[in-house]
């Protein structure tokens, strides 16, 4: 038997104010916690061993894309994993690795010449880092000097150690900081919400942030720089913040200007999920690297991976033509059976198109229903990837102190029967400067109704933790 305790914090403390430890054997995220079983998942629905049934309106963390039980998908890896069910990538490939980087380079209208695929988002940009790396080390005349990466403050690019130093999510990075590489520095990120200042223009916050850039650029050493990296929509460090309009034209030209590379990072934010299918295609910039993963396998099979442009693959193709970097079960068939399955139906079903509309009528029904909330600071994003967050002051815009884990509170309140809804929890980066938030991103198959339902569930939701809060 396995249960969920919604008020996990009664059980987490024994007698003698000593951990008492989920009798689990898994090495789960919470050790004292006893986690939920999930028996099985159909549509946008999770299906509890006690008989719960959740709409899953933030699939899981922005994996699910076109819900869940889709036969053609489990038919394509079935057949996949009978024909070849594991390819050795030093001397082969296959049909549908071929075919799925065909799809991904020709999606990006030209722009990127090869995609390569891995079984994470970490191990992409991880992936997306040696390959920008060994760009500058190939080039003719090489440029080893090339050492540095820039990337912003509360953002979050993967778990790995390489990717981990990418990233600016505090929490996550505090207990491994000495471990982590130490050519990376962070400039600002682009969060109107929080850190335009009053009175500014989007043009002159643009112009700010472009000058900071620049100015770190100059700080350590323009030719020492390797690449910026960004995600053009943040998820889970600041929940869905998307960029001012001309943010990214400027921080590009700035990399143009010192011969650095782009790299946008839209595992979270990609495939789909923003309402095209690359978020960098609202922005008028295209990268150099572009890493992309949740919405490729739609969660069907661990699936990620990156697209590099002519620049990068030229350099390398002239330089040794090896990418020196690769994984065990790198392009592996099922994985790229199922994704190339998924990509396939949300072409012949229009689903992006779908994205865009249902977003609009998500965000706004969002804002009517509780964008008057004392408690509800900011409702932003796209296509349906939408953060809420959330203060204990409007006003002021007060962050609630991290201990009170409002975000996580919301979630898991969002379990219980009363409410039958899964919403991504996210702190605010831990480091006080945001409130916490969450994130809902249903599948790209969502039907107006349920997006309705969805508003009006996380109506009450909001009302009802809030209340209990005075
Ligand atoms: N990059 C971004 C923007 C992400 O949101 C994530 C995961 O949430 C990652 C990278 C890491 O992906 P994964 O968890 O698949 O390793």
């Amino acid at each position: 038997m396995v249960l969920i305790k919604l008020d996990s914090q009664s059980e987490v403390n024994g007698t003698n104010g000593s951990p008492v430890l989920s009798k689990s054997a898994v090495l789960h995220r919470d050790l004292s916690e006893d986690f939920l079983l999930l028996s099985s998942s159909e549509g946008n629905h999770l299906i509890l061993e006690d008989g719960r049934r959740v709409f899953d309106a933030s699939g899981g963390a922005a994996v699910s894309c076109i819900g869940y039980r889709n036969k053609r998908v489990a038919d394509a890896t079935y057949k996949q994993i009978l024909d070849a069910p594991y390819c050795s990538t030093v001397f082969y490939t296959t049909k549908v690795q071929e075919e799925l980087c065909r799809f991904l380079v020709d999606s990006t209208g030209g722009h990127m010449a090869r995609a390569y695929i891995v079984n994470s988002g970490s191990e992409a940009m991880e992936a997306a880092i040696k390959l920008a790396r060994q760009y500058f080390v190939e080039l003719s005349p090489s440029q080893p000097q090339r050492t540095r990466f820039i990337s912003r403050r509360q953002s979050y690019h993967g778990i790995t150690l390489g990717a981990l130093a990418m990233g600016g999510h505090k929490y996550r990075r505090a207990k491994f900081e000495p471990l982590l590489m130490k050519n990376v520095s962070q400039v600002s990120p682009c969060n109107e919400f929080r850190f335009k200042a009053p009175g500014e223009t989007n043009e002159e916050y643009v112009a700010r942030l472009a000058k900071e850039l620049d100015d770190e650029f100059q700080r350590v050493g323009p030719a020492t720089v390797c690449a910026f990296v960004a995600e053009p929509i943040v998820g889970a460090a600041q929940g869905c913040v998307p960029s001012v309009a001309g943010y990214f034209k400027a921080m590009k030209a700035v990399c143009d200007k010192y011969g650095a590379l782009l790299i946008l990072d839209e595992v979270m934010c990609g495939m789909g999920r923003s309402g095209t299918l690359h978020a960098w295609q609202q922005e008028g910039v295209v990268p150099d690297i572009q890493t992309i993963g949740k919405a490729l396998g739609g969660g069907y099979q661990p699936i990620a991976g990156l697209l590099a442009n002519h620049r990068v693959i030229d350099g390398i193709a002239r330089g040794s033509s090896v990418f020196v970097h690769g994984h065990t079960y790198q392009g592996h068939p099922a994985c790229c059976a199922a994704a190339l399955e998924v990509q396939r139906i949300i072409q012949e079903e229009d689903l992006v198109a779908h994205v865009a509309n249902m977003g609009q009528l998500l965000s706004q029904g969002l804002k009517n229903r509780i964008g008057g909330h004392p408690n509800v600071a900011n409702i932003r994003g796209r296509g349906l990837f939408w953060g809420v967050e959330f203060v204990s002051d409007k006003t002021a815009s007060t962050p609630f102190p991290e201990a009170v884990h409002v975000a996580m509170c919301i979630s898991k309140l969002g379990l219980d029967s009363k409410y039958g809804i899964n919403v991504y929890p996210g702190a605010g980066s831990a480091d006080g400067l945001l409130g916490d938030h969450i994130i809902i991103s249903p599948a790209f198959n969502v039907r107006k109704e349920e997006v309705e339902w969805i508003v009006e569930t996380v109506g009450r939701l909001v009302d009802d933790y809030f209340a209990t809060l005075e």
